[in-house]
């Protein structure tokens, strides 16, 4: 136990160096959700009443393994959960997504920065000797503004307190670094939960064009999933996410539809509603549906469902990828054509969920945010190098409200601009030394283009008011 909890010390206070490639090695594992509990808790021991950890929710478990804790280490002076006097609460999560193992290292690294210095009155600086927040304090004053503008780490503690989350999907993160989450979604690691879905065929849903929901599977169209591809009879591999399957009318056939076109795309959707006779809609079911190249005959891509049904087309459905879960935007289908398969059927990586907050996940953040006086929020992720701000359910509605109110008569949009401009140039200063460091932009959606349905930071800024990043 001793050795375990030295080995992640070192880990975290040597990332970035060469003993970080060792900690990280495949072959000697990555922390696992309980290691990063149980360092938390180590430094709330030794934290002179600075930090208290707490679980703020459990999963649901799934199949063979029960549920896990949703750990999470408060940090201020006189850190306590049951009364924290109305403090200004900044959250900081990581592992949201299960693959994404760079975050709790930074929650993790945050967190130790924060106790290393609760004692020291100087202005804060990075690893590098440069002021932190180097126009802190001349501003605005020091009360108003989204957070204090403070500058030493020991009057920051005593005025605002910070939850750090390092992750908060356990489940899905343990599990990305199991073989099998290690291969999923060709070789990127699994991304979503691992909530067994628990509908069968009959819990079928049906969607119309508009994206609103047949009251029952019509019965005059084909219905239309998303599968995964299996050509591993020929040597292939399981192409995951890849394809259309489509069930006949009279229930006895399946066939493949248009595997030229991305299932991704907004053309793949419009196609499969352009279809006449038959006409077809797109469904989804709790199951996941695998198509198997050995069923491709020489003209035609259609097999019996009787056969399909005894070779494995269906198969368990898991995960909700949590991300797509709050509540804000969570039915949005104007512009999004192209991710509706997915965020609809459950056997994707970025599966919505069979209702908004319908995950022991999001209903553990909705807790934690109620009754406290939250004011940011930053969500780590590790797919890209941007900041992200809120609305990532449209690349054309701008945040138009004023809650915010930092004190200079910015808008709200104007301040998610500028502070998240202010984070990549902050980033960026690494550039030079560390090329993994570079090239930060500030951006309303990933890519500035690819929108998200009930993605968290919508909500946590819309329904909660909470200046949330990504
Ligand atoms: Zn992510």
């Amino acid at each position: 136990m001793k050795r375990i909890v030295i080995t992640i010390l070192v880990c975290s206070l040597w990332a970035g160096n060469a003993l970080a490639t060792w900690c990280e090695s495949p072959r000697l594992g990555m922390k696992s959700s309980a290691m990063i509990r149980r360092y938390l808790n180590d430094l709330a021991d030794n934290s002179s009443g600075y930090a208290k950890v707490r679980s703020i929710g459990t999963t649901s478990g799934t199949d063979g393994s029960p549920p896990k804790e949703i750990t999470a280490i408060l940090i201020t002076e006189n850190a306590s959960w049951e009364n924290d006097g109305g403090k200004p609460t900044v959250i900081i999560t990581g592992a949201i997504h299960g693959n994404e193992w760079a975050t709790p290292e930074v929650c993790l690294g945050i967190a130790e920065y924060l106790l290393d210095n609760k004692d020291n009155t100087a202005p804060a600086r990075d690893a590098r000797g440069e002021l932190i927040n180097s126009g802190a304090g001349t501003a605005a004053g020091e009360t108003t503004g989204i957070i204090p503008r403070l500058n030493s780490i020991s009057r920051l503690l005593k005025k605002i307190q910070v939850i750090i989350i390092p992750v908060y999907n356990p489940e899905g993160y343990d599990y990305s670094q199991t073989p099998e989450g290690k291969m999923s979604y060709y070789g990127a690691g699994w991304r979503p939960n691992r909530r067994r879905l628990a509908a069968g065929p009959q819990e079928e849903i049906c969607y119309r064009q508009d994206g609103t929901v047949y009251p029952a599977p019509p019965a005059d169209a084909e219905h239309c999933f998303l599968a995964d591809y299996d050509d591993t009879a020929s040597g292939g591999e399981v192409e995951e996410e890849s394809v259309i399957v489509c069930e006949s009318t009279d229930g006895k056939t399946l066939s493949l539809f248009k595997p030229s076109l991305s299932v991704a795309s907004a053309e793949m959707f419009d196609a499969i509603y352009n279809s006449r006779d038959p006409r077809r809609v797109v469904c989804a079911s709790g199951q996941r549906r695998v198509w198997k190249e050995t069923w491709s005959g020489d003209d035609e891509d259609r097999v019996s469902l009787a056969r399909a049904r005894k070779e494995g087309y269906l198969r368990p459905a898991f995960g909700t990828d949590i991300n797509r879960n709050f509540q804000y935007k969570w039915d949005v289908t104007n512009n999004q054509k192209h991710l509706f398969i997915r965020t609809r059927s459950p056997s994707s990586r970025m599966y919505r969920g069979p209702g908004a907050i319908s995950e022991p996940e999001s209903t553990a953040m909705e807790r934690l945010i109620a009754g406290r006086n939250v004011v940011a929020l930053i969500d780590y992720h590790a797919g890209s190098t941007q900041v992200l701000y809120p609305y990532a359910y449209s690349t054309r509605d701008r945040v138009n409200r004023n809650i915010l109110a930092d004190g200079t008569g910015r808008s709200d949009y104007e301040i998610f601009h500028a502070v998240s401009e202010k984070i990549a140039a902050i980033l960026n200063r690494y550039g030079g030394d560390d090329k993994s460091i570079s090239g930060y932009t500030a951006a309303q959606n990933y890519n500035g283009t690819s929108v998200g349905s009930g993605v968290a930071r919508d909500c946590y800024y819309q329904t909660e008011g909470i200046a949330a990043l990504n």
